[in-house]
């Protein structure tokens, strides 16, 4: 344990989908722990990550990204993810794109000007601003819409001003003992971030074909003989032809996303894995509230 820590909190990041939560949230602790895809709505669960720096402890809460109603359960379980985090939450650290700004955005800044917590607005995607003096009346303008702890633009794909960021937080955090040991980075057990990663992959494979109800659930945990660990995961869909469609032509689109997988696991866990992916079907899972809880989507 360090000894000299004196403040810790929990920090949720807070947004529309889209922004870059998840991608800021792994360049902060430094390792991937939440998913990242072009595509919106790639992150549905709450996912804890831990920094530890001198003298504080921040625990970051990434979530799904708040988005206008929808009547699928999936969606509202992520919508509720997002509402109880920014409950428990000591610090908020709302999260915008630099380039756009949208009817959602203005949703979601109206929970935190209801949450009456103390807030931090970061202005992502700043690497894409050009020339960089057009960052500015954005600034402003967004500065001027909540009496913000601090504006603060950054890229978190490249990491610029991210230590800036840093550097507001431990003034901004609770006075109090550490919640994790200084070695943990993560609330999340490697069987679930296994999983994540499958569906990273499928959802940078499969891009626009993506089925809204795919998920991915460990099925195998196991050592081989060989020294390695031997990895299944099913990939469940709602649909026959979204069955095909995740196979691919030859069963192409499958071999890619396991090859992808693997490395990604391999390189998480420091060790050589075997992944094997099965595809099957489950109609209307997303809309069942037993399929949720068994695929692990915090229900209400
Ligand atoms: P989330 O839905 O808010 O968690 O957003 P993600 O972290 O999944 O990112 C969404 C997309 O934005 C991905 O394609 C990211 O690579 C991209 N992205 C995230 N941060 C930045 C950034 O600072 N600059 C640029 N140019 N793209 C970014
Ligand atoms: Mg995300």
């Amino acid at each position: 344990m360090n000894e000299s820590v004196t403040r810790s909190g929990y920090v949720a990041l807070i947004g529309r989908p889209n922004v870059g939560k998840s991608t800021l949230l792994n360049a902060l602790v430094g390792q991937k722990v939440s998913i990242v895809s072009p595509k919106p709505q790639t992150t549905r669960h709450r996912i804890v990550g831990i920094l530890n720096g001198p003298g504080f402890q921040a625990a970051f809460l990434d979530t799904p990204g708040l988005h206008a109603g929808s009547r699928r359960r999936l969606n509202q379980a992520m919508n509720r993810a997002a509402m109880s985090s920014l409950a428990d939450a000591d610090l908020l650290l709302l999260v915008v794109d630099a380039l756009r700004w949208t009817d959602e955005d203005a949703m979601v800044l109206e929970r935190v000007r209801e949450s009456g917590k103390p807030a931090v607005l970061v202005v992502n995607k700043a690497d894409q601003v050009k020339p960089r003096e057009r960052l500015l009346p954005t600034l402003e303008r967004l500065s001027a819409m909540l009496d913000f702890e601090a504006v603060i633009p950054v890229s978190a794909l490249k990491r610029h001003n991210l230590d800036r960021l840093v550097a507001v937080l431990p003034s901004l955090l609770p006075e109090g003992e550490p919640f994790y040991p200084p070695e943990q980075v993560t609330d999340r057990s490697e069987r679930f971030l296994a999983a994540e990663i499958v569906r990273e992959k499928l959802t940078r494979v499969l891009r626009e074909e993506l089925p809204y109800g795919l998920t991915v659930e460990i099925e195998r945990w196991q050592e081989e003989d060989d020294g390695r660990l031997a990895i299944g995961a099913i990939i469940w869909v709602e649909r026959e032809g979204q069955r095909r469609i995740v196979i691919g032509e030859g069963g192409q689109g499958l071999k890619e996303v396991g090859r992808a997988a693997r490395l990604d696991i391999n390189r998480m866990l420091g060790r050589r894995i075997h992944l094997e992916l099965w595809v099957k079907v489950r109609e209307h899972w997303a809309d069942s509230e037993a399929a949720l809880r068994q695929f692990g989507y915090d229900s209400g």
